[in-house]
């Protein structure tokens, strides 16, 4: 018998009615149980759907008011001591005091850090652990949740994060083993799988991703001892594993005393033979079959032969599954009535892939008549993706072979441009610049809801967002920064906006994901060649280029974040889509360039996380990844500056591959990790300029200006203060204008105290 699960759902909602109902919490507009009221409602809504999909299992726990790794560490009972101190359970406030540095009291904490979950743009928030870490069981959420499941008469799987991976993702201020926690950290994990025996849940799923990931011996033989602990006589254990293969640690993950195991098949398809080799049929295999990071659809007939070559040689039980939790894909393919005619049918959203696993299902237990006639509609809907003219652009493709080696080198080295640009720019030492988006007030919100709704003329609506751009000069020319920015009003998103312009990528109405806490984004979804039709920006920013001398920065989304931060072909390699951006982005910068634009920044924030999880393909993406961001950023004149920003990227260990981008400019987050980041410039002498991040823009808490002083005294002491540049870390596009004048005056006050100390020197 097959049964079919899934791993994970996402939680917002189809309109985000979790987000909304977030942010009115936190505004104070509705109180605690208002709030558990529409999370509820939200949370049997999902669950009514999956078992609709005739699932025989349905997660509990993976819903989450922020994020499942936080709520983990509060289950675990593990809250840094700057929150106060620890109360059983632990509350709300304290929970999003963790999660955003401040709860509904408005008092300011330094939040946890934030970092992408593996190689996705979900972040997740960093556990802190100490060597003295104590751990008990707080909070009732997992098996309150459990309960309300059980209570609609389904089939509840409970889903936690695995120790190993809970403690391999935690960090610490002391240097010590981690793996020495486990003696105290298991028994609280041993208690939660009681306690859920005790609730009559026949399986529980745990998550342990960390195994597609290069481990030390240490940690990988730890996994041998941690499950054989948790071993409990009366619930099953599924060990999921998911964006990668199993690789080294395939042999012994199979061998685990769990009673079910569950692989992806989807981004580590060659793994099955050896785990087929290693696996005993007493045991569950899980196969992920149908993408949870991408919204293709599954191809039935491939996705059957493979279930059937298992079944020759695996007499165990099988159990179908998406490849990962679903939380990385939008919820529902229905709700895009003006998508394209021709590309919809090949896409699946996270309904519809549960609906994929039913008809599979069906398909190898009653023959595939019975699974008709939606085995026969993927299959035209497939052969129409594989056959159509839509995907191919030959001019797009006659331009990507015929680069020449060079394309990707500027005209001058690093010191002769920085020359240039100074006797073109003329600015001070410590110039001070935001990373590009400024408030999106609710007023500007309305003018891109009526315009795109067709209430606003093409006149009036750039009429309008002309005032917005002039308001943001002008606000910036009083704040006396030296480097300007238009402010971004006219973009929904730095990846969408440009989704919407480009040939060969399509934008949905409601593909929402969530990149973090309520923040969610719609990744546009590339199907063909990628082309540019016309200029993208030049109109917004030359004219905000108009309204000052002083001078304006371009604002560009790079070629490997609009890559990484779409759902992207699986028909070509993700390079040759990079290319295809890149040079639609070339010439857009030109285009600016021409427009008397002096500065240009190309953002790339997702440029480490599109870093693959095994360490042996690293360098070949590096490679790519730069060459591509280089063609995009190489086509301007010497006294040209080229900026690029990246956030929340650890990047000590690619250090050289950022340093190899060769922008003029580089602005990173480092405030949330108090500088920690500026760790890699002690050994390496970081060649052009950079601007260290000097407030975290994610905590509505207004920064000092003695505390920015130190910050950037503190970089001093790693990077040449000559090369340093002042800024927040990151857009203040989800900021109120309140905050952003208060903070940015700050941060402009800073500058001079440097610069006089400076001089006094
Ligand atoms: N220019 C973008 C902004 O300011 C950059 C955002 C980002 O790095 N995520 O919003
Ligand atoms: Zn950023």
């Amino acid at each position: 018998m097959i049964k079919t699960h899934n791993l994970g759902f996402p939680r917002l909602g189809e309109n985000r009615e979790l987000k909304f109902a977030l942010e009115r919490y936190w505004r104070g507009e509705i109180d605690q149980p208002a709030l558990d009221g529409i999370a509820a409602e939200i949370r049997q809504r999902h669950w009514r759907l999956q078992a609709g999909s005739g699932l025989d299992f349905i997660p509990a726990g993976d819903f989450s008011y922020y994020d499942q790794v936080l709520d983990t560490s509060v289950m675990l009972g593990v809250v840094p001591e700057r929150f106060g101190p620890a109360t059983q359970p632990v509350g709300l406030d304290t929970y999003f005091r963790m999660a955003r540095g401040r709860a509904t009291d408005g008092q300011a904490y330094r939040a946890c850090e934030m970092t992408k979950w593996f190689d996705t743009n979900y972040h997740y928030l960093v556990p802190e652990v100490e060597p003295n870490q104590e751990f008990a069981l707080s909070g009732t959420r997992l098996f309150d949740e459990t309960r309300e499941l059980q209570a609609l008469g389904y089939n509840p799987k409970p889903v936690l994060l695995g120790p190993l991976t809970w403690l391999w993702l935690a960090k610490s201020a002391t240097d010590f083993n981690k793996l020495d926690l486990l003696d105290r950290l298991l028994p609280v994990y041993a208690e939660i799988i009681q306690r859920l025996a005790g609730q009559g849940v026949e399986w529980i799923q745990i998550d342990e991703p960390v195994l597609v990931l290069d481990l030390p011996v240490t940690w990988s033989s730890a996994f041998e001892t941690v499950y054989h602990r948790l071993q409990n006589g009366t619930v099953k254990i599924l060990l999921a594993t998911y964006f990668g293969e199993l690789n080294a640690h395939a042999s012994l993950t199979c061998k685990l005393p769990v009673a079910g195991l569950h692989i992806d098949l989807v981004r580590a398809s060659g793994q099955l033979t050896h785990v087929l080799d290693n696996f005993a049929s007493h045991k569950v295999l899980s196969l992920g079959l149908v993408d949870g990071r991408n919204v293709w659809r599954t191809d039935l007939d491939s996705a059957l032969a493979t279930v059937a070559g298992v079944q020759e040689r695996f007499k165990g039980e099988l159990w179908l599954a998406p490849s990962c939790s679903l939380l990385h894909v939008p919820v529902d393919l229905e709700l895009e009535a003006a998508l394209d005619k021709t590309v919809k049918p090949w896409l699946a959203f996270a309904r519809q892939k549960l609906t994929e696993l039913e008809v599979l299902r069906r398909a190898i237990e009653e023959g595939t008549a019975a699974a008709e006639p939606a085995l026969s509609e993927s299959r035209t809907a497939i052969r129409s993706r594989r056959e159509s003219g839509l995907r191919h652009n030959q001019a797009v493709q006659a331009r990507v072979a015929s680069l020449s080696e060079d394309i990707d080198r500027r005209q001058s080295g690093f010191a002769v441009r920085r020359q240039q640009q100074q006797i073109r720019l003329k600015l001070p030492s410590y110039p001070t610049t935001t990373i590009g988006s400024f408030p999106q007030t609710p007023e500007i919100r309305k003018v891109r809801h009526e315009f795109k709704q067709g209430l606003l003329s093409e006149q009036d609506y750039n009429q309008l967002m002309e005032q917005q751009i002039e308001h943001c000069v002008r606000e910036q020319e009083e704040l006396g920064l030296d480097v300007l920015v238009h402010g971004e009003p006219e973009r929904n998103d730095m990846v969408e906006y440009f989704g919407e312009q480009l040939d060969g990528v399509l934008t949905t109405a409601h593909g929402w994901v969530q990149s973090y806490g309520t923040r969610c984004v719609k990744p546009p979804i590339i199907y063909g060649d990628v082309s540019r039709p016309a200029p993208m920006t030049v109109r917004w920013i030359a004219y905000a280029q108009s309204q000052t001398g002083k001078p304006m920065k371009g604002m560009l989304t790079g070629p490997v974040t609009l890559l990484n931060w779409s759902f992207v072909r699986d028909d070509q390699p993700r390079s040759a889509t990079a290319y295809q951006l890149a040079l639609a982005l070339r010439d857009e910068v030109r285009d600016l360039e021409a427009a008397g634009i002096p500065i240009i920044q190309i953002d790339e924030p997702a440029f480490r996380e599109g870093l693959p999880l095994r360490q042996a393909q690293w360098a070949e993406y590096l490679d790519w990844a730069g060459r591509a961001f280089r063609i995009s950023a190489s086509g301007v004149q010497d006294a040209t500056q080229i900026h690029t920003h990246m956030c929340y990227a650890e990047f000590n260990d690619i250090i050289d591959a950022i340093a190899g981008l060769d922008a003029d400019v580089i602005t990173i987050e480092t405030s949330r990790s108090n500088m920690e980041l500026l760790d890699a410039f002690i050994d390496f002498d970081y060649p052009n300029d950079i601007g260290p991040g000097v407030y975290d823009i994610h905590s509505p808490n207004i920064p000092m200006t003695e505390d920015i002083v130190s910050l950037l005294k503190l970089a001093g002491e790693r990077i040449s203060p000559e090369k340093l540049w002042v800024n927040p870390d990151c857009g203040l596009k989800t900021r109120q204008w309140g905050e952003v004048r208060k903070a940015l005056a700050n941060m402009v006050e800073a500058a001079k105290v440097l610069r006089s100390s400076a001089t006094e020197a």
